[in-house]
Order: structure tokens, then C-alpha cells, then sequence
């Protein structure tokens, strides 16, 4: 999961969503016991999108500050050889990093983390403290809301 998306809990408020690295930090549990496969950012996704950005911005750059950078010809060995590294290089390391510690939506992450005994949002250990009158469990380190599995 990307970190614009909120994680919406069990009153219908909004959180930002512990990742993978820090719910992994923040519990002492390993990955195996966190994440289930699926439950992380598909590569394809960090691929495309890191990819994206940074031929992106490197077209934005050569336009303001280096135009004859864009008369390579995209379909030549250099043009090619170039946009293929700018994309697949730096898209590779965001679609690891997001595939080993981006949820893949809001939904798996809250069902991974309260799986876990965790809070979603702050990864602190809620599944020992008693539920409120509404069935949801308030994370005492953010306040957010939880129904725990
Ligand atoms: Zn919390």
C-alpha cells in the first residue's frame, strides 16, 4: 500500500497505515507470522510506478535545464539503453521495497495487523485490552479503533 492511502477504522476514522518494516519493529513478530503472501504490494505495481516517476522527472529536468538530452531518439540502441535503465533501475528498487513492505490495499493491512494482536495504525499490542460497548478495541498509544478478529 502506498502511504496516501488511509487506513479507515472501525468508527469510520482515518489513520496512516503502519508498514510492513515498522509493524515488524514495533511487534517483535517476524514477517512470517505478520504478512501473508498477497497481503504485500504486487512488484508489477512499484515497478510502474517507481519506473514512471523517475522517467518522469528526468524528462521534466532535461526539459528545464538540459533540452538537448531529449533529442536521443527513444528508439535507438543509446535511446533505448538509457529510458530502459532510467525505468527498470530504479522501478526494480521500489517494486522490492513496496512488494517486501507496502500493504497491498487498506483492507489486507488491517486484516493482517489486527490478525496480529496489532493496531494498524501505530503497530502497538491491543488484543489483550478488554473491547469498548461497540465491539471496537482503542489503541491506547493513537486512539484508533479496532474490531479484532
Ligand atoms: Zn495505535
Amino acid at each position: 500500500m502506498f502511504r496516501w492511502q488511509k487506513l479507515t477504522d472501525a468508527r469510520g476514522r482515518k489513520w496512516e497505515a503502519c508498514d510492513v518494516r515498522d509493524a515488524i519493529a514495533a511487534s517483535g513478530l517476524s514477517r512470517e507470522q505478520l504478512v501473508l503472501p498477497g497481503q504485500t504490494t504486487p512488484f508489477y505495481q512499484g515497478l510502474l510506478l517507481g519506473g514512471t516517476l523517475i522517467v518522469f522527472l528526468w524528462w521534466l529536468v532535461a526539459k528545464l535545464f538540459f533540452p538537448m538530452l531529449l533529442d536521443i531518439p527513444l528508439w535507438s540502441l543509446s535511446g533505448l539503453t538509457l529510458y530502459g535503465l532510467l525505468f527498470f533501475v530504479p522501478g526494480t528498487i521500489f517494486g522490492i521495497e513496496l512488494a517486501r513492505n507496502g500493504w497491498h490495499s487498506p483492507r489486507y493491512a488491517i486484516e493482517a495487523m489486527t490478525h496480529a494482536g496489532l493496531c494498524a495504525s501505530c503497530g502497538y499490542r491491543i488484543n489483550s485490552l478488554q473491547p469498548d460497548s461497540d465491539g471496537c478495541t482503542v489503541c491506547p498509544e493513537c486512539g484508533a479503533a479496532w474490531r479484532m478478529p
